[in-house]
């Protein structure tokens, strides 16, 4: 059973008395930051549907992200205007005297108030407001304070139901400038703004986390401080992303983001290193891959393996990320890491994000590896009962050296004799933490991550942290650039045409239908719609379809197909991303290409490409494209270099949507946008490594304050790795 957190905070305050210093139990939230933790409905006013509406907002119902919603716009209301000043347009604060009330002669009409300064006269216009309230606020003679937009109405200044209206005495209160927020459905900018004074209220004085020199030279104030002024924004500058507090909060973020990363990964390494030297052994297994090879390896890949020895040779754990592109050859890489694991008397084994993935690199791995007298055992979701006790029981027993499986699998209880080395396939379908803390499998493994996400620099950083990465950024020789192309869906009669002259050449084609408005269901519709087009043109058995809902083995059925060249279409809702290699395929196309992130569509690409053939990629579009859409797709025909093609997505959408899609295993920012908080999340970069330089168990006054930090973003898994070993 949970204990309401407010009640274990304040229990604990008993407990622990209030001395001053911020006190907390290990591996518990600070009572501190309870208040912020608390739900938006503890704010009077806001009941259990009003506390939906803020979710729908923020995110969450968390006070504290409540009070990370700064303010877009501004609404200066500081200055009483005389009325013979006022513009159209203007929002002006007034000080009147009542005079006349007229209300509507008939329905449809308008209750006016007729006031007026000692400068002129103007007119308060109520459309179905009720007499008696307007009465009860503007009672003929009283001096009142108003504030609302000026319109003018036959050279007569009028304000349409003032924002605010209030005693004379009360002007200094509405006479300001006032945060215009994003709202949502249901929710008034007067509402919100008044939940979050009480919010404001709320805010704890926290220690400082910062190093006081940097927030110095920064000129940034205390974190409470920048709160407020997000809040009180005092111009347009106030609103930009450097403005008024919010610099300080978007570092403060990145820095936890940075803190936590280097927390998991200091640990991942510290603890349980060993060294695995290169080509020790008896039989120096390595050599002979390397020679049983019909290529030569690329500079990269030699460059990279280098990188792989040296970490893996060390004491210390090894967390390298190995990028490349599609295509530009991480398998031999991985499969020779994992050899320098077996020839140093442990085990390795290789994850990839799906069944069928899966399978394919067993079928790349076994001919190489099982030349060389290596048990290579490969574990699917389809081995159940008997076959699956006797492949366990060859990983428990080290029987097995190379085990090769989904990740899925990894993350059920297998034990394995002795893992050295942990390579994980994540073809961005991972998170972080996930992906750090898979590894806990051998508590002594070294950790290989490939990813084909050609992640730009900046995001690498949010991403993986300070992570080391081996790049790949040579490609193996003699690939012919793919042709890209771009369509109007208008002539896909004439590409259906010439793409049946290409199968009769003997060409195998990709045929990639889009997610449709994010649902499965019409997904699907949308494949199956086009399948069945295509085999009424191509005949039926040349054309398969698979799709996510299809059963893992019904799906490599028809992937084997194709891979065998009995069926020559294969048509696909967005499944084959995941890194199917089928060299014959030379034709991509992928429909309603405007709907995909340009990383999406780089990867899907790269399963053209691989042959001898020239290779074709169609990218078929709906008109009118606007000017954006056109600019990303023109970007796709003219380059092929994945880590280009980021950049400029990035460029042209911004950091959020980089790789068009949420499963991407990027951090969500609340205040910081990597993209223009660049500068600050290298900043934040090398502080965080600095601190855990300094202090790695964050035991200081400024690590204690730095723990709060961490706990104010939530950074739960990096927190249960202090001071636990
Ligand atoms: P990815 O980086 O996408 O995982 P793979 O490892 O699947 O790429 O390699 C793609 C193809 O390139 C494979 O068929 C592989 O055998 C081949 N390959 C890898 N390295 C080289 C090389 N140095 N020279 C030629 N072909 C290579
Ligand atoms: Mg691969």
């Amino acid at each position: 059973m949970r204990f309401p957190s407010f009640l274990l905070g304040n229990l604990y305050f008993v407990l622990l008395g209030s001395s001053g210093k911020t006190r907390y139990i290990k591996g518990m939230r600070p009572f501190v930051l309870d208040p912020l933790f608390r739900s938006v409905t503890s704010l009077p006013g806001i009941g259990a549907r009003m506390g939906k509406t803020y979710e729908r907002l923020t995110g969450s119902a968390k006070i504290r992200d409540l009070l990370f919603h700064g303010p877009v716009d501004l609404i200066d209301r500081r200055r009483v205007y005389p009325v013979a000043e006022l513009r159209p347009g203007v929002t002006a604060t007034l000080k009147l005297i009542v005079d006349l009330h007229t209300p509507p002669a008939r329905r449809g009409q308008p209750y006016r108030v007729r006031c007026h300064d000692e400068t002129g006269q103007i007119t308060l216009v109520f459309f179905r407001a009720s007499g008696e309230w307007i009465q009860k606020q503007l009672s003929p003679g009283a001096e009142v304070g108003v504030s609302g937009r000026i319109e003018f109405y036959q050279a007569q200044a009028q304000m349409a139901h003032p924002d605010v209206i209030v005693p004379a005495g009360e002007i200094k209160t509405i006479a300001t400038l006032e945060p215009v927020y994003p709202l949502t459905q249901g929710l008034t900018n007067k509402a919100l703004r008044k939940a979050m004074d009480y919010a404001l209220k709320l805010l704890p004085d926290l220690p400082e986390w910062q190093d006081a020199a940097f927030r110095d030279r920064q000129g940034w104030p205390g974190w409470r401080e920048a709160v407020r002024n997000l809040h009180t924004p005092q111009d347009g500058a106030d609103l930009l992303p450097m403005g008024g507090g919010r610099a300080r909060l978007a570092y403060d973020e990145l820095l936890a983001g940075q803190l936590a990363l280097g927390l998991v990964r200091l640990r991942q390494k510290k603890k349980n290193g060993r060294a695995m030297p290169a080509g020790r052994g008896d039989g120096d297994l390595r050599a002979r891959l390397i020679a049983a090879l019909p290529y030569r390896l690329t500079g990269a890949q030699e460059r990279a393996l280098a990188e792989i020895d040296r970490d893996m040779a060390e004491q210390l754990k090894m967390l390298r990320l190995l990028q490349g592109d599609v295509g530009s050859g991480k398998t031999i890489v991985a499969a020779l890491a994992m050899l320098t694991a077996v020839e140093n008397g442990h085990q390795a084994a290789m994850m990839a994000p799906t069944e069928i993935l899966a399978r394919q690199h067993a079928e790349g791995l076994k001919p190489l590896l099982e030349p060389l007298g290596l048990r290579v055992v490969v574990l699917s979701g389809r081995h159940k009962g008997k076959e699956r006790e006797v492949l366990l029981r060859q990983i428990e027993s080290g029987a097995a050296q190379i085990v090769i499986g989904t990740h899925a699998l990894f993350q059920e209880g297998i034990t394995f004799a002795d893992l050295g080395l942990a390579v994980i396939d994540e073809q961005h379908r991972f998170g972080v933490h996930q992906r750090l803390s898979l590894s806990s499998k051998g508590k002594w493994a070294d950790v290989l991550v490939m990813t084909a996400t050609p992640i730009p620099r900046t995001l690498t950083l949010t991403a993986y942290g300070d992570m080391d990465v081996s790049k790949l950024d040579e490609k193996p020789p003699g690939r012919k650039p793919v042709d890209t192309r771009l369509i109007a869906q208008d002539h896909l009669a004439e590409l259906v045409a010439a793409l049946g002259r290409r199968i009769q050449d003997g060409a195998r084609i990709y045929w990639v239908c889009p997610l449709v408005e994010e649902s499965e269901k019409l997904d699907l519709a949308a494949a199956q719609e086009r399948y069945l087009a295509l085999r009424d043109h191509f005949g039926a058995e040349r054309v398969g379809l698979v799709h996510g809902r299809m059963k893992a083995p019904e799906k490599d059925e028809v992937m084997a197909k194709f891979q065998a060249g009995e069926i020559d279409v294969l048509v696909a809702t967005t499944v084959i991303e995941v890194g199917v290699d089928v060299p014959e395929a030379s034709v991509m196309v992928i429909e309603h290409a405007e709907r995909f992130g340009l990383a999406q569509l780089h990867q899907l690409r790269g399963r053209v490409g691989r042959g001898a053939a020239q290779s074709y990629c169609f990218l078929l579009y709906h008109s009118p494209l606007g000017k954006t859409a056109r600019e990303r797709l023109d970007i796709m025909r003219k380059s092929e270099d994945g880590f280009l093609i980021a950049e400029k997505d990035l460029e042209l959408r911004g950091g959020g949507e980089i790789l068009g899609t949420k499963q991407s295993g990027l951090p969500q920012f609340r205040l910081a946008d990597p993209e223009i908080h660049g500068d600050l999340l290298a900043a934040a970069r090398d502080d965080a490594r600095l601190i855990l330089d300094r202090d790695p168990d964050l035991k200081s006054p400024r690590g204690e304050a730095l723990r709060i930090l961490l706990y104010l973003f939530e950074q739960d898994q990096a927190i249960r790795y202090l001071g636990s070993g």
